[in-house]
């Protein structure tokens, strides 16, 4: 069979094509994002797929999970659910009759045959093979069984898969991430496409989708390279029956993503999952940067850009084919960078969720709730790299009377010790004639600096943790003038009663 022509470069077409199995993670958002970064880049097209054909394991609430998810990262897709497209649908388990006829055509034209083996037959000689130092690939037993063998077979009320007919020579292909492949025919045996049970692979599905979608590039985990060689060997098969676009699609793996321990970085390491960063409050725009970051670089040593900007300059040619390392703080440090880029009216609209959920903030944000947080917003807009920080400082402003204090602060801080001075502050505060933090910072510093010699961190924790409940706040003279005199006064008293 002559070698089916290359896709060209352009028009790009590209496709994110995840099963809906679990959680997303950010190995899934990191081949999404450089797809639709190389679709952008060149003005093509970004396809989203859903690979949905194995009903053990997906499911519609991890299906729901994936679509919000490149929702809240903010991603567009050209055609697949919701958008549609000139191919849809684009959920694969809407497409079965296209793939029982496909696999029907496969068959009759020869490329795939059926395979009566049981799994304890293909387990039984691949031990064998394994015994007398062979490769334990399949062995092509049912590959030239004659109409009656079959027939025998079938009689035996055995249902057979469909297996593909590998071609019996290497592979070698030009990956975009990784230059020239080689596998040798040895280390690729025919293999199933559709189970004896009717259900068909990703093995058959995937290829045949990408062939009738027109897919030219397939950017994917390095994980899936083994797959390569097969599906190169069907895409061949497909385009003899007169099935899709005719033409190879580039391959291009993207780098394994290690974690610690230099090991694999696994779907259930928690810092796998995109809902940790999410309840943990990341920012979108922070998270797909640093993922970019993941096999890719900007160049010039920019480490800070938008998805926008890393598509303006993205080719997948130059994205580096050793393993990248994630780094939970230098991820955190990214989204830092973005937390204090943002306009302070910014910050406040993505903190407000998240103090709603704290059940800080009622699902209705007063008038004058809105604008104390924007007030004091600033006051911790450098002081925070996740929103849930910036949360946790804040609660105090907002909190009134359902106010309390961290267990260990309290403990470590409001000690009998801390009584004198919490009177003192509570004084020298009752007697000001104005409110602002200018006078504030002038009586305190008086009274527990100059007055009681105290050295400024031990005055002015107490005073901290009895006013918003915390080690770590805002500026304590700007916390307490946002307080106001009356619940800062409150607290202070509150505190010194303690002992
Ligand atoms: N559904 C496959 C997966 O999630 C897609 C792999 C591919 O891109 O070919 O692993
Ligand atoms: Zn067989």
């Amino acid at each position: 069979m002559p070698a089916l022509p290359v896709a060209p470069d352009a028009p790009v077409r590209v496709r994110f094509c995840p099963s809906p199995t679990g959680n997303p993670h950010v190995g899934m958002v990191r081949t999404c994002l450089f797809n639709w970064a190389y679709a952008r880049h060149t003005g093509g097209t970004f396809i989203f797929r859903i690979e949905d054909t194995d009903a053990a394991r997906d499911s519609e609430e991890s299906y729901e999970q994936l679509l919000e998810a490149l929702r809240w990262l903010g991603f567009d897709w050209d055609e697949g659910p919701e958008v549609g497209g000139p191919h849809a649908p684009y959920r694969q388990s809407e497409r079965m009759q296209i793939y029982a006829d496909v696999a029907a055509k496969l068959e009759e034209a020869g490329f795939a045959y059926r395979c009566f083996c049981t799994p304890e037959e293909l387990e039984e000689r691949r031990e064998a093979a394994r015994a007398a130092g062979k490769t334990p690939g399949y062995d092509g037993h049912c590959r030239n069984l004659g109409d009656a063998e079959r027939a025998a077979y079938a009689a035996e009320g055995r249902q057979a898969a469909l297996r593909f007919g590998m071609p019996g020579h290497d592979f070698v292909w030009n990956d975009v991430v990784r230059g020239e492949l080689r596998f040798e025919a040895e280390h690729v045996p025919d293999y199933v496409l559709v189970r004896a049970n009717g259900e068909p692979l990703y093995t058959l599905v995937n290829p045949v989708d990408d062939a009738l979608m027109g897919v030219t590039h397939v950017l994917r985990g390095e994980d899936l390279l083994s797959s390569t060689p097969r599906q190169i060997a069907l895409h061949n098969a497909l385009a003899d029956i007169g099935v899709g676009h005719g033409l190879m699609p580039n391959f291009g793996h993207l780098p394994y993503v290690m974690g610690e321990g230099n090991r694999k970085l696994s779907k259930r390491d928690p810092e796998s999952s995109l809902r940790m960063y999410r309840d943990s409050g990341y920012l979108p725009e922070g998270l797909a940067n640093y993922l970019a970051l993941l096999g890719w670089s900007f160049g010039e040593d920019r480490e800070f850009f938008s998805k926008t900007e890393m598509a303006a300059v993205f080719d997948v040619a130059r994205v580096n084919p050793n393993p990248a390392r994630f780094d939970l703080a230098k991820c955190t440090a990214v989204n830092a960078d973005w937390i204090r880029h943002l306009s302070a009216t910014d910050l406040a609209e993505r903190l407000i969720p998240y103090l709603q959920s704290e059940g800080v903030l009622a699902e209705t944000v007063t008038p004058e709730q809105h604008a104390l947080l924007l007030q004091a917003v600033p006051l911790v807009q450098e002081r925070m790299e996740v929103l849930t920080q910036g949360v946790a400082m804040l609660s105090f402003l907002f909190v009134g009377d359902r106010f309390t204090l961290d267990a260990d602060d309290a403990a470590a801080v409001l000690t009998a010790d801390s009584q004198p001075v919490l009177a003192r502050a509570h004084d020298a505060l009752d007697a000001l004639a104005s409110w602002n933090t200018t006078d504030i910072e002038a009586a305190l510093r008086e009274t527990l600096i100059s007055g009681l010699g105290l050295k400024p961190k031990v005055a002015f924790t107490a005073v901290r943790v009895a006013v918003t409940g915390r080690r770590v706040s805002p500026p304590l003279f700007e916390s307490l003038e946002l307080l106001g005199r009356d619940m800062s006064l409150a607290r202070l008293d509150a505190a010194r009663k303690m002992h």
